[in-house]
């Protein structure tokens, strides 16, 4: 529920409408998962919210933590899917990274959560769940660091599934997580990630919320990008960076490009070029290079050299595109998108 549902909610059953802040602070600020551990609200109340408004948390199903302190978290949900949230530490901000479906339809070549299809979409409260255990589990951490650490900064929906095909109910999530009296994240701090699904980016216009958009590229054509994420056949480059562009203009946010290099697919020379080429007609963007994460299904599939990642953000570079080469984190999780799911699925 949205923090502004709460009230009428509570009236509509003869209850008090000052216990919305109470729930809410309950819910947000003390994580209670169960409401009997509400001990600030009357016993009464307690099992009248029981009743009304069962809370649906996520197991923690298994947990998985790198060298480099990211730790990716395996959620079950209640008819026996699971997700995958992960959360990635960084000087100064902690990330975390939410899926929006359970698998993918998108069925891009190097994501592992496209490798088995699509199980079915999030609902909000799952979403926001997700948030929520990743929240927890980031003040736990930094509880147990004598309050070194810092709570979540950032939120990127960049997990399983793609958030376009499950627009609702992912933007009525971050509406929440961004709410005032919800976790309260502020809107610029939040990143929607999209494959391509040009009606998308018309709605998120109009919605007037600051998030950030971040559009995964990968190649600079349609005969490259069409055999690596098959959504291009529905919706070619030219008609997404159109999409892009009137997005930029609307709103005035810069759309960030990602661009997964994969040795000998798409990291050459002329590639690079050609990128800068399309790239540079667009009023404005950031471009976010990732080395791919190797992953079980396909492994045919490389992660570039050194010299080769250079080289391709050299051109980029000199072409006067803003370009970022992110560095692949938390190496030894499973740590490509859906991993530590099919892993656990298949008992490894
Ligand atoms: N469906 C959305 C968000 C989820 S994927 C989207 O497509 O943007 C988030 C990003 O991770 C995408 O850019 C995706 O292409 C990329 N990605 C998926 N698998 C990867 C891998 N094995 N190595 C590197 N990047 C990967």
């Amino acid at each position: 529920m949205l923090p502004d549902e709460w009230k009428p909610l509570l009236v509509e059953r003869g209850l008090r409408a000052f216990r919305a802040d109470q729930i809410l602070q309950c819910l947000y600020r003390d994580y209670i998962t169960d409401w009997d551990a509400a001990t600030t609200l009357p016993k009464d109340f307690r099992e009248t919210l029981k009743r009304e408004f069962p809370i649906n948390v996520p197991k923690l199903l298994a947990t998985d933590s790198a060298s480099d302190g990211t730790v990716k978290l395996l959620l079950g949900l209640a008819d026996g899917a699971s997700v995958e949230t992960v959360v990635i530490p960084a000087p100064g901000r902690l990330t975390q990274c939410v899926s929006s479906q359970v698998g993918c339809a998108m069925g891009c070549v190097f994501c592992a959560s496209g490798s088995r299809g699509l199980v079915r979409s999030l609902t909000a409260d799952e979403i926001v769940a997700e948030v929520m255990a990743g929240r927890q589990f980031a003040d736990a951490a930094a509880r147990a660091r004598q309050g070194s650490g810092i709570g979540l900064t950032n939120l990127v929906v960049m997990g399983m599934g793609e958030p376009f095909a499950n627009y609702d109910e992912t933007m009525r999530a971050l509406k929440l997580i961004n709410a005032g009296k919800g976790p309260n994240l502020g809107a610029r701090h939040i990143t929607i990630s999209t494959c391509g699904i040009v009606p998308g980016f018309e709605k998120l216009a109009a919605e007037g919320l600051q998030f950030e958009l971040s559009v995964s590229l990968h190649a600079p054509n349609d005969e490259l990008r069409s055999r690596i994420m098959p959504v291009n056949k529905r919706w070619p480059i030219d008609e997404l960076l159109s999409a892009c562009a009137a997005y930029t203009r609307k709103t005035g946010r810069i759309i960030t490009f990602e661009y997964t290099l994969v040795k000998g697919l798409n990291d050459s020379r002329a590639c690079a070029e050609e990128l800068v080429r399309r790239l540079r007609k667009l009023p404005s963007c950031k471009v976010n290079l990732i080395p791919l994460s190797p992953v079980d299904h396909r492994p045919d599939l490389e992660t570039p050299d050194e010299a080769t990642l250079m080289m391709f953000l050299d051109v980029l570079m000199k072409g006067r595109i803003q370009t970022m080469l992110r560095r692949s984190r938390g190496k030894d999780v499973a740590a490509a998108c859906g991993q530590l799911r099919l892993r656990t699925e298949d008992g490894k």
